[in-house]
């Protein structure tokens, strides 16, 4: 496994990146360093963080005891609501460099549209620009964004978004959004890739999700494979970025272990036939400071 093996999504601005990455919402800060730095080792070369899963500093540390120069390494973090509107929005991107212990992200993501607040929204995206154009981030996007506010965005700001983060798994391909997307110049990246939102729902168990799906065992027994690695293939097979999450250090190899095999057009289809077009996480539509009143600290 080296990062040469790691195929690469070219941004709208140009800037590459890794189509596979580690992402560590939910990992306790005490196993995030350790996770961070198995995955560089292991050949991972894109960390997926947010300022709301208060583990910045961990990833930071686990970027530097990995000995990988911070140049080969694609970070990305994300803008919580609590630091939407302008002058909050710089405050927050400082913030996460801070935590980072990093000059510049590679991708800097607004967290989520606040449909409630969206003028709050566009302008925190506007100071995402300002970010970009003195290079402290390398591109910016959005996460969780319908169609509409999409398209809302885009008319109000000057950057299309480089990148939309959202729920993509074979229970939940998104395939209107995708192609607005590729109308849009905007690359999908999946979150919950492995359908890890099914599982860890309140009330949910392991049988609802897409790595005990018979289609997808049964490929993985084809080609002597795991079903998270069947899954995350298909992934690379459709040109979308996917950031697993594992702190487990066999799981975060397996996870990149994806390279040496491929699936045909007809497996890929027979794998988006799982659709079942719900979503497994809250709406987005849905989500405001007062439905989620989370507030990061930036002291
Ligand atoms: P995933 O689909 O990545 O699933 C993660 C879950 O699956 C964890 O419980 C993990 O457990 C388990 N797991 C990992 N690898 C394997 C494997 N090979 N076999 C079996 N189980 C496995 O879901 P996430 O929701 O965590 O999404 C991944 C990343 O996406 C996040 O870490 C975050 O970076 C991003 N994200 C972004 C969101 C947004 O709003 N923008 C929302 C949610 C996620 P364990 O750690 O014990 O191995």
């Amino acid at each position: 496994m080296t990062p040469a093996t790691t195929p690469a999504l070219t941004l709208n601005n140009g800037v590459t990146i890794p189509a596979l990455g580690l992402g560590v919402f939910q990992s306790p800060p005490e196993e995030t360093t350790a996770a961070v730095e198995t995955a560089l080792r292991d050949g991972y070369r894109l960390i997926d963080t947010a300022a709301a899963y208060d583990n910045e500093r961990e990833v930071g540390e686990g970027i530097r005891r990995s000995g990988v120069p911070r140049d080969e390494i694609f970070v990305t973090t994300k803008l919580w609501i609590s630091d939407y509107g302008y002058d909050s929005a710089l405050v927050g991107f400082e913030a996460s460099l801070r935590r980072l212990g990093v000059d510049n992200v590679d991708l800097y993501l607004l967290h989520q549209p606040v449909p409630t607040h969206f003028e709050d929204t566009i302008s925190a995206y506007k100071a995402a620009e300002t970010f970009l154009a003195e290079g402290r981030a390398r591109a910016i996007g959005v996460s969780n964004f319908g169609p509409e506010h999409l398209r809302t965005l885009i008319d109000s700001t000057d950057v299309v978004p480089a990148v939309n983060q959202v729920e993509l798994h074979p229970y939940f391909t998104q395939p209107a959004l995708r192609e607005l997307h590729a109308e849009l110049g905007i690359v999908t990246q999946a979150w919950s890739p492995l359908g890890g939102v099914l599982v860890y729902v309140p009330g949910a168990d392991e049988s609802h999700g897409p790595l005990t799906d018979p289609v997808i065992t049964d490929l993985a027994a084809q080609y002597g494979k795991t079903p998270a690695q069947v899954v995350l293939r298909w992934h690379i097979e459709h040109g979308f970025g996917a950031i697993p999450k594992s702190v487990k250090p066999h799981r975060i190899a397996e996870n990149f272990d994806v390279f040496d095999f491929t699936l045909t057009v007809e497996e890929v289809a027979g794998i988006d036939a799982l659709d079942k077009g719900v979503s497994g996480g809250p709406d987005p539509e849905q989500l405001s400071p007062e439905t989620y009143p989370k507030v990061v600290d930036n002291s």
